[in-house]
């Protein structure tokens, strides 16, 4: 261990990520990007902003992008965040709302970087097993002390809960803060978002990452009471004010004015998601309905030789090594033809 790392540096127990191999012939589907790219008009005005004012610091305060997402998503600008990468907004999430020796909760699992944002900020933490059936337990999630946070829908299950669901649990922390993280909303969940109006101790945390193919410029928000966004702002410009570069920006701008090509390539994923889950489950697969763009499958082998079996063939699924869901891979999806493609494998290594 080096004898200049600081206590935090040497307790620090980093998130793994998803592999990301350099070959690029393989298939991917091991961390819900998507398979399509970002729309012609979002990479012409990355282009233009190349070939501008790259000398020039960016926006501190990111006014255009905020008062796009302000119109979108129908609150005040002044209800918005913007950070790198909703991984990022969460972080400061965590800075903002969360504190030492108050226990906040999150879902057994779920997304897993939440235990990774509390160790590193020293916030005690509660982990609240799922149900049998894989859904969130609303009720294990009230009377937190420190506050919530669950991915809707959940990560790596795919399943949603509904708006009064959210509500409740609410309404059952109304001194703490409750995020509610919706990296994959856009694939078949409810939003959120109506209820900050109504629940000020609520922040909904949203990516361009999955639903606009983005995950490349790092661009995430977050809508809530206004407190909660300068609570957000306080942290981020203790950080680093000039937080999101002048291409990101462009990037996002252009992408929240093209949805009627991000809106068709999230309903191809739907529709491929939907062609996938019948295969699998004709393979006697055990598949979770899922509400995003991933699907949580039980194959009908052992999990982890089918996760190495897939890789030996150039395609990347996501094998967790967690006890809870040991029998499970996460399969992100991808193009029909990377769907079929895998399908096909996976017959192969059945009959072999
Ligand atoms: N939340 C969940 C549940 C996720 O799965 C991810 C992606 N790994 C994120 C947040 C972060 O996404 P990003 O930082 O790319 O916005």
């Amino acid at each position: 261990m080096s004898q200049f790392w600081s206590k935090k540096a040497k307790e620090a127990k980093p998130y793994v990520p998803g592999e990301q191999p350099a070959e690029t012939d393989v298939i991917k589907l091991n961390t819900n990007e998507n398979p399509y790219p970002p729309s012609p008009m979002t990479l012409e005005a990355m282009h233009r902003a190349i070939n501008s004012d790259l000398r020039r610091y960016p926006s501190p305060t990111v006014t255009e992008l905020k008062n796009i997402i302000a119109a979108r998503e129908k609150v005040a600008p002044s209800n918005v965040f913007v950070g790198n990468g909703s991984d990022e907004v969460l972080a400061f999430a965590f800075q903002a709302f969360f504190e030492p020796n108050k226990p906040i909760k999150f879902p057994e699992t779920t997304y897993s970087f939440y235990p990774v944002y509390a160790n590193l900020y020293d916030i005690p933490f509660q982990k609240v097993p799922l149900n049998t059936d894989f859904s969130i337990d609303v009720e294990n999630l009230y009377d937190s002390v420190g506050g919530v946070i669950f991915p809707n829908p959940n990560a790596p299950t795919g399943l949603a809960l509904r708006l009064g669901a959210i509500e409740r649990i609410l309404q059952q922390n109304t001194n703490q803060v409750v995020i509610v993280d919706e990296a994959y909303v856009e694939f078949g969940a409810e939003t959120a978002v109506k209820l900050t109006e109504l629940y000020p101790n609520l922040l909904v945390t949203r990516t361009l990452s999955k639903s606009h193919a983005l995950a490349g410029i790092r661009l995430g928000y977050a809508i809530g009471n206004e407190v909660l966004i300068e609570g957000l702002e306080r942290i981020k410009n203790s950080f680093n004010s000039y937080t999101i570069n002048r291409v990101s920006l462009a990037g996002a701008e252009a992408a929240f004015k093209d949805e009627v090509y991000y809106s068709t390539t999230i309903n191809q994923v739907k529709q491929t998601r939907e062609w996938t889950s019948e295969a699998l489950r004709s393979l006697n697969f055990e598949v979770i309905d899922s509400t995003a763009n991933f699907l949580f499958v039980k194959p009908n082998m052992n999990a982890k030789f089918l996760y190495e079996s897939l890789k030996e063939r150039g395609i990347y699924v996501r094998y967790f090594n967690e006890s809870k869901i040991d029998g499970y891979i996460r399969i992100s999806i991808g193009t029909d033809a990377e769907m079929e493609q895998l399908v096909e494998q996976i017959k192969r290594i059945i009959s072999s």
